[in-house]
C-alpha cells in the first residue's frame, strides 16, 4: 500500500507546489501585461494630499507613428467629478484611461494630478492615488480576503470586512464555503460575473484611491446582481474623481458628466439630461440603451 499512497502523496505535494507557483505567476504576469514600462522620475514631485483633479493639456498620442490615435486633447476634470466615457470601439476612450493611469506617457502634452505631470510622480505614488478596474481584473488566485486586501496590503481583517460591507459584498461572502477564506478558483468557491464584480469593488473602496478608473463590464449581469453592483457603484464613485468607460445606460446616468469620443475627439460634452435634451450623438446612444432596456 505504502507503494500506491507514497507517489500518490508526492503528487499531490508536486500539485500543491504547482498551483502556489501559477499563483506567484498569475500574479506577475497581472502586474505585467497590464503596464507598459514608463521612465521612473529622477527627482519625484509628492502629490498634494486630497484633491483628484485631472487635467489633459494638448495630450496627443498614438501606438504607432503611422496611426494617430488622439489628436491634441484638452480635458479637465474638477476633483470628485465622475464623468463617463462613451463612444464606440476604438474611439480611444481605453487610450485616455491608460494614459491616466500612465500605461503610457503622451507623445505631446502632459497629463496632470492636481497640477503635477504623471512623469514627475514616483510609481508607487501614483499606483495608491490612480486606481484602475478594468473588466479583465480577474480575481487572483487565493481567498477572498485576499484578492481584497490586495489593494491596501496592510490591511486588518476587520478593514477587509468593512470594505466588504460598504460594497455590498459582505452577505454572500459570508455565505461562501468558508467565507472569507474560501479560495476563490476552488470547487465551491467559484463566483458569479457580478460577485467578482462586487469583490474587484471592495478591493478598490480599501485601496482608497483620489482617482478611480472603471472599465465598466461588458458582460450583462441578471438584474439582482446589476442592483448590487449599481448601489456598489454609487459607493466607490462618491467624493472621488472617477473616469468611467460605461457600458450600461443606467451607469451613465449616475455621471455628473458624460463625454462621446469618436476617432479621438471628444464629440460632446455635457450633463447626461443636457446631451439627452441636446438631440445629438448620446441622445442616439441613449434611445438604443432604453429601446434595448423593453
Ligand atoms: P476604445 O476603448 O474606445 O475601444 P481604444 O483606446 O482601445 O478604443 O483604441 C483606440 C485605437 O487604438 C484603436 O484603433 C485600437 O486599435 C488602437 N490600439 C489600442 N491599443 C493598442 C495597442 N496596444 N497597440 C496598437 N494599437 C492599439
Amino acid at each position: 500500500l505504502r507503494r500506491f499512497f507514497e507517489p500518490m502523496q508526492e503528487l499531490s505535494q508536486f500539485y500543491n507546489a504547482l498551483q502556489s507557483a501559477t499563483a506567484a505567476l498569475e500574479k506577475l504576469s497581472g502586474v505585467l501585461d497590464e503596464r507598459p514600462a514608463v521612465p521612473e522620475p529622477s527627482s519625484p514631485v509628492p502629490l498634494p494630499a486630497g484633491g483628484g483633479a485631472v487635467s489633459f493639456e494638448c495630450v496627443a498620442f498614438h501606438y504607432r507613428a503611422d496611426k494617430p490615435i488622439l489628436p491634441p486633447l484638452d480635458l479637465q476634470i474638477p476633483a470628485g467629478q465622475t464623468v463617463a466615457l462613451v463612444g464606440p470601439t476604438g474611439a480611444g476612450k481605453s487610450t485616455i484611461a491608460k494614459l491616466l493611469a500612465r500605461f503610457y506617457d503622451p507623445v505631446d502634452g502632459t497629463v496632470t494630478l492636481d497640477g503635477v505631470d504623471l512623469r514627475e510622480v514616483a510609481d508607487p505614488d501614483l499606483r495608491r492615488a490612480v486606481v484602475m478596474v478594468t473588466q479583465e481584473n480577474h480575481l487572483f488566485s487565493g481567498t477572498v480576503a485576499d484578492n481584497i486586501r490586495f489593494g491596501h496590503p496592510g490591511a486588518s481583517d476587520d478593514e477587509v470586512a468593512e470594505a466588504a460591507r460598504a460594497i455590498g459584498a459582505h452577505a454572500f461572502i459570508e455565505a461562501l464555503p468558508q467565507g472569507y477564506d474560501t479560495d476563490v478558483h476552488r470547487r465551491g468557491g467559484r463566483l458569479s460575473a457580478g460577485q467578482r464584480q462586487l469583490v474587484a469593488f471592495a478591493r478598490a473602496f480599501l485601496a482608497d484611491p483620489t482617482v478611480l478608473i472603471l472599465d465598466e463590464a461588458t458582460s450583462s449581469l441578471d438584474v439582482p446582481s446589476e442592483r448590487l453592483v449599481q448601489r456598489a457603484l454609487r459607493t466607490i464613485l462618491r467624493e472621488r474623481t472617477a473616469l468611467v468607460i460605461a457600458h450600461r445606460l443606467s451607469t451613465v446616468e449616475i455621471a455628473d458628466r458624460v463625454l462621446v469620443l469618436e476617432a479621438g475627439q471628444i464629440v460632446e460634452d455635457g450633463s447626461p439630461e443636457d446631451l439627452v435634451a441636446g438631440g445629438g450623438r448620446y441622445a442616439d446612444l441613449h434611445r438604443q440603451w432604453r429601446d434595448s432596456l423593453v
